[in-house]
Order: C-alpha cells, then sequence, then structure tokens
C-alpha cells in the first residue's frame, strides 16, 4: 500500500479516500477542476516581486526580505511543511536564516494558489519558527483559505508523486 508521506497524521478514513482517488486515477482531475489559475512567476526575480508584494500588504512591519528563490533541491516535506501534526517542534536554524526565503522548484509550475499558500507560509516564518498556533493564525490572517489550500497542496504533491514513481534500482 502507497504510504501517502505528505498526508501522515491525517484521519485513515481521509487516506482511505486519496488511495481510493488515486487507484481510479481521479484524483489529478479533481485537482486541476478545483485549480484552474496558472501563474506567471517564472523565475527568482518575479519570486521576489511576489513576495515583497504579498509582505507588504500582510506583513509591512517585518524585517526586510533577504534573498527569495527557487529551490531545485528543497524537499517541501522536510523542509516546509513538515509532517501534519500539533506537536511544535523548531526547525534548526530558521530564525537565522528567517529573511532568506526558498520556494521549492516544484511550485513553479503549481497552480496559483498553492504558489501563494506556500509564500503565506514562509512570511509567516519570518514571525514565527515554528508550527504552533500563532503561527497558523498568521497564515489564516494573510489566506483565509490557508487550511484547506495546505491540505489540497498536499494531495497535489501526492498526485504528482503517484504519477513519476521512482523506478527501482537496477
Ligand atoms: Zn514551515
Amino acid at each position: 500500500m502507497q504510504p501517502l508521506k505528505y498526508l501522515g497524521g491525517y484521519p485513515p478514513q481521509v487516506l482511505e479516500q486519496v488511495r481510493e482517488l488515486i487507484a481510479q486515477d481521479r484524483l489529478g482531475a479533481l485537482l486541476s477542476a478545483k485549480y484552474r489559475e496558472a501563474h506567471a512567476v517564472r523565475n527568482d526575480g518575479q519570486l521576489y516581486a511576489y513576495v515583497q508584494a504579498l509582505k507588504e500588504r500582510h506583513m509591512r512591519k517585518a524585517a526586510p526580505l533577504g534573498k527569495v528563490l527557487y529551490d531545485g533541491r528543497l524537499q517541501v516535506l522536510g523542509h516546509t511543511l513538515g509532517t501534519h501534526t500539533t506537536i511544535s517542534r523548531v526547525q534548526g536554524s530558521r530564525l537565522k536564516a528567517s529573511r532568506e526565503i526558498r520556494i521549492a522548484s516544484v511550485f513553479r509550475d503549481a497552480p496559483a494558489a498553492f504558489l501563494r499558500m506556500i509564500v503565506v507560509h514562509e512570511l509567516a516564518h519570518m514571525k514565527e519558527a515554528e508550527h504552533n498556533r500563532a503561527f497558523y493564525q498568521l497564515c489564516t490572517h494573510m489566506e483565509p483559505d490557508y487550511h484547506q489550500l495546505e491540505f489540497d497542496l498536499r494531495l497535489y504533491l501526492t498526485w504528482l508523486e503517484s504519477r513519476s514513481p521512482v523506478p527501482a534500482p537496477g
């Protein structure tokens, strides 16, 4: 059975539904029907402008942005979202690096709503290092639909991986 690593911590009924959608090859169609809008943020310069605009709107008082870039080596689960859990944990050097925003390059081709969600997530980390209540309050302040978007992003990443399984070695 597929482990569904992006959905760790979600209830078994939810995972069962997701597995069924994948087995019936319906997950991708469902997501693309819901998230039709693409974005035009193609390079690091455009990404900087995009992040800066959101920051101006919602977090004007936070420290100025440092570097903003797409990072091809960034793992969304390990570096960004963490696993879905209420236990908060400090993310290593997060505070020191908080002015630099790296966005996994999978978002370059993702629907517009998912890019917005992940930028909101990273902006919130400029104030809150951990995935705690204050952090998620900031996220929903910037994007009222944040929790639904994060769940749907996890579905999207699950779907991407289900399409391109890692080939068996040898
Ligand atoms: Zn995070």
